[in-house]
């Protein structure tokens, strides 16, 4: 079977290398290369890989982690040598039994990118070539057609498919929005090993207001530091605005660090105007041998660091389908979508002027939600778990196992003050 797959980010390198198990594969990618690429503009900004996705790169490429620590990549416990803030307050200390692996984008791109073995070719793909209900071939912008039996759109978020489906006369994609109008701005600093108190990670979400902002150590003795703002709110890019916007944070190690360490660059921003699915998973008809990954099919709010991830989940499935009906595989690809999309929107619902539907269940759990993050502070146990769900370690369901929510729901368990006066643990 020869393959082709359009784009060379996670997703597009991660999918070639299943394909390579059927037969040869050529990547298709408008701007090929290594580190910041013009292709990826948000692979400047702060990259976490949640460790469940990490397991799955792992299992495709053993040995990625430890290529990653070669190239410079530190890795760490979360909440070991990690902070989370959530509501203006840190997260209890505790072991996770996770590893996080921290590194810049282009780094993670690179080291995959190493491991694939397909051929990349340069070239902007623009079109279908299909025979009888089935893909035949990529039409590539300069007029070249190269043949193929399965092709693979892993463009990213600006992908054209759905334009192009229409041009053959099919039905384009429903799309599910939900708009955020959210700002980054990304800024390096150097690290010295006193920052932080030696931590390597430090979060503060945006929860309960509007903005929020994370310092990763990643390879060079770096800092990079990411500030974000929703609802317009966004950070700016000149160096008074960057240092004011992270002393405003609800939590201070973020803005401590862009107090004290050195700048080494200036800030870029990215707009992300709302998170995308594109449900080809409900088209009634879609050509045989297409199929469609990463953030062609679903792009998040980032805030949530769930689009590698969600991208690794999704080649899993394709290393796993049998081949014939596409539609199969695309069914289950949109239950992984739906899984993380709950996740991403429903936390961005919580904001009042996020447009978008609340059933009466989801708000019911949307308050035990945010007393597990509360009950956090304080009981290592119950932020253990978050801590793992947040991940994509553990299912969502495992905030409702009965020694959890014995914990949550415990009077007087979501205030930590009076905890941290009794036990002196810092918060
Ligand atoms: C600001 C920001 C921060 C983020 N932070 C995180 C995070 O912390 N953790 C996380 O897991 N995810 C994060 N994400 C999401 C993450 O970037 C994506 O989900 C992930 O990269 C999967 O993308 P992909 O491979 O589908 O697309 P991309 O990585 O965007 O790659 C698409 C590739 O296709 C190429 N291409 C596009 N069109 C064509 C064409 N017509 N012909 C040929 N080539 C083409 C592009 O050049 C590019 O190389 C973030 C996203 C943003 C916007």
């Amino acid at each position: 079977m020869r393959s082709i797959v359009i784009g060379g980010g996670i997703a597009g390198l991660l999918a070639a290398r299943v394909l390579a198990e059927r037969g040869p594969v050529t990547i298709v990618e408008r701007d090929p290369g290594g580190g910041a690429r013009r292709g990826v503009p948000q692979g400047r900004h702060l990259h976490g890989l949640l460790d469940g996705g990490r397991e799955i790169v792992e299992e495709l490429h053993p040995g990625f982690t430890a290529d990653l620590v070669a190239a410079g990549a530190l890795t760490a416990e979360p909440l070991v040598h990690t902070r989370w803030y959530l509501h203006g307050r840190r997260l209890h200390p505790t072991g996770t039994g996770m590893r996080s692996v921290l590194a810049s984008r282009p780094l993670l791109e690179d080291v995959l990118r190493r491991r694939t073995d397909a051929a990349v070719r340069t070239g902007t793909a623009a079109g279908l070539e299909l025979d009888a209900g089935r893909v035949r071939g990529l039409l590539l912008a300069d007029g070249e057609v190269l043949p193929a039996d399965l092709v693979v759109d892993a463009s990213g978020r600006a992908s054209r498919l759905p334009d192009w489906l229409a041009e053959l006369g099919l039905a384009r994609p429903r799309e599910d929005r939900v708009d955020v109008d959210l700002g980054y701005a990304t800024r390096t600093f150097r690290r010295h090993p006193h920052h932080l108190g030696g931590d390597l990670n430090a979060l503060v979400s945006t929860v309960p207001r509007s903005r929020g902002g994370g310092a990763m150590a990643i390879e060079g003795d770096r800092w990079l530091v990411t500030l974000a703002g929703l609802l317009g709110d966004h950070p700016p890019t000149d160096d008074a605005g960057f240092r004011a916007f992270a002393a405003s944070l609800p939590a201070g190690p973020v803005g401590e660090i862009v107090a004290e360490a050195e700048p080494l660059d200036d800030a870029v921003p990215y707009r992300f105007r709302g998170s995308r699915h594109r449900r080809y998973d409900l088209l009634p008809c879609l050509p045989e041998g297409l199929v469609v990954l990463g953030d062609a099919v679903c792009s998040l709010n980032p805030l949530y660091a769930q689009g590698m991830t969600l991208a690794a989940q999704q080649v899993k499935a394709l290393h796993a389908w049998d081949g014939r009906r596409a539609r199969d595989l695309h069914r289950t690809i949109g239950r992984l979508c739906a899984t993380a999309w709950e996740i991403a929107t429903r936390a961005d619902l919580a904001l009042p002027e996020v447009h978008g539907s609340r059933p009466l269940p989801a708000r019911v759990l949307d308050g035990y939600v945010s007393r597990v993050q509360r009950v956090a502070h304080a009981d290592p146990v119950v932020a253990r778990a978050l801590i793992r769900v947040a991940n994509l370690a553990d299912p969502a369901a495992a905030l409702l196992a009965p020694e959890i929510l014995r914990r949550v729901l415990r009077p007087g368990a979501d205030h930590p003050v009076a905890h941290e006066e009794r036990t002196g643990v810092p918060a």
